[in-house]
């Protein structure tokens, strides 16, 4: 994908003229790419609409930067897309709020309520799993093995064959334990039929979810819009979480599902596990659509704003894949110091949304601090291992009463640098573009 779209703009800048068909040729190239990406036909339509609009022909002609100037606008109008024009709802810590998830079977919802549920509980929230799904069998199992394995109380039923009745129970139930998230996992069938949707209907008029979450599979391609519109008309989806996201889809559907439920997408799913999950980040996504990869956007902006020559070596270190914690305290520590460099930081995956949420930075920055003291007290070994097992036991205990800080602070600044390292992991094996090249468009 990546391969054709930047095919298209090559031959577009060396076109001596650039005309009209130019421009069409390189769309219509464009195009073949976001239809592959599972982009719907009509949400591409629209947009190579809106970029001739947008896109005119004189200033191509007359400026250098013509890849840029359509790259931009591509770029632009995919995150219009995903952009619904208002956030999710928001949960409050301390009232309880129900969140229902839907979604056809196998897209994941199970796994995906855990990893929810999961987040929110080591955000300081008191969980709770409802297992609303009597249709398939095993699947208050499944639930309650996951929900075991990270301390979360569960509801359920082997015999009771009602959902809306487990559904109500299971809410009620928490309810009075004073949970604030319960979260309610129902079932999903294999086709979307009329009975399933009467169901949705009815366990959500019986719950009355503050936030029913559609789950939907990066990998369904075109079905996309229709699944998720499909739901939207049955229960009132308020976001969207796309799943499977560490497959080969690129997950244009999700750009569908937005634009179905006119809802945000807010986490993805990008593993099996429970902490493979993410806070969903449009820009980053939107170069991922665009084979950009995750990067661009950021080594375009660093070269903007960073002399190469104070950043080389933190480059090669990123290509090599090694993101120790002392580059980690390198980072925090340009963060801190240099303006422009935390505002491009806060375009990288896992800085952005997740470490510096907009309209919080004074809470992030004191995080930051906090996480740089506590790193004073670590070693130089330490620092510099990229060996996750170093850290056991008597070393957190050492650095949480070298810092004076609790051990759990300290955990916790160490998982931020898991997350971290395993979303650097992924610059492995990247050409670092020198000063004025394009990245990767
Ligand atoms: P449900 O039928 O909607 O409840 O879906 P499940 O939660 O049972 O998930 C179906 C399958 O997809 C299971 O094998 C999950 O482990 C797997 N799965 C769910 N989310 C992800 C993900 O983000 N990545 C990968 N690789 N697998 C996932
Ligand atoms: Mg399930």
């Amino acid at each position: 994908l990546g391969g054709s779209i930047s095919r298209a703009l090559h031959q577009m800048s060396n076109a001596t003229v650039i005309d009209e068909k130019v421009l069409n040729d390189c769309l219509n190239e464009i195009t073949r790419a976001l239809l592959q990406a599972d982009v719907q036909f009509k949400l591409v339509r629209d947009m190579q609409t809106n970029i001739k609009k947008i896109v005119n022909l004189d200033d191509l002609a007359a400026g250098h930067n013509k890849r840029k100037i359509i790259q931009q606008a591509i770029f632009n109008e995919l995150c219009k897309i995903l952009d619904p024009g208002k956030p999710a709802f928001t949960l409050k810590k301390g009232k309880p709020s129900v969140v229902m998830f839907v979604g056809l079977q196998g897209s994941g919802k199970t796994t995906t309520c855990t990893k929810y549920a999961y987040y929110h509980q080591k955000k300081g929230w008191k969980p709770a799993l409802v297992c609303a799904d009597t249709f398939r069998a095993g699947a208050f199992d499944q639930l309650k093995q996951n929900a075991t394995k990270a301390k979360i109380p569960f509801y359920g039923s082997y015999t009771e064959s009602d959902p809306v009745r487990i559904a109500v129970e299971g809410v009620e139930r928490f309810k009075k334990e004073n949970c604030d998230l319960i979260i309610v996992d129902t079932s999903g069938r294999h086709k979307q039929e009329a009975a399933l949707f009467e169901e949705m209907r009815q366990v959500s008029e019986a719950t009355k979810p503050d936030l029913v979450i559609f789950v939907m599979d990066s990998s369904i391609g075109q079905a996309a819009f229709d699944q998720a519109q499909a739901f939207k008309q049955s229960v009132a989806v308020g976001a969207v979480i796309v799943t499977k996201m560490d497959g080969h889809a690129k997950g244009g559907g999700a750009l569908s599902a937005v634009a179905a439920t006119k809802s945000p997408v807010i986490f993805i799913g990008t593993g099996e596990h429970m902490d493979e999950f993410e806070v969903f980040d449009v820009k980053p996504f939107v170069s991922r659509l665009l084979g950009m990869g995750d990067w661009s956007g950021f080594m375009d902006k660093i070269h903007e704003v960073v002399p190469m020559d104070q950043q080389p070596e933190l480059l090669q270190k990123l290509s090599e894949g090694t993101f120790t914690l002392r580059i980690m305290y390198e980072q925090f520590h340009h963060i801190l110091k240099m303006g422009p460099i935390g505002q491009v930081f806060s375009m990288l995956p896992g800085f952005g949304q997740e470490l510096m949420p907009q309209g919080r930075e004074k809470e992030s920055q004191a995080k930051i601090k906090r996480y740089m003291t506590m790193m004073d007290s670590m070693t130089n070994e330490e620092l510099d291992s990229s060996n996750p097992k170093l850290m056991n036991e008597s070393r957190i205990m050492r650095i949480a009463r070298g810092c004076g800080r609790p051990v759990r602070d300290v955990v916790d600044m160490l998982e931020e640098y898991k997350r971290l390292a395993k979303v650097w992991g992924k610059m492995k094996g990247l050409k670092i573009p020198k000063k004025g090249e394009m990245s990767a468009l």
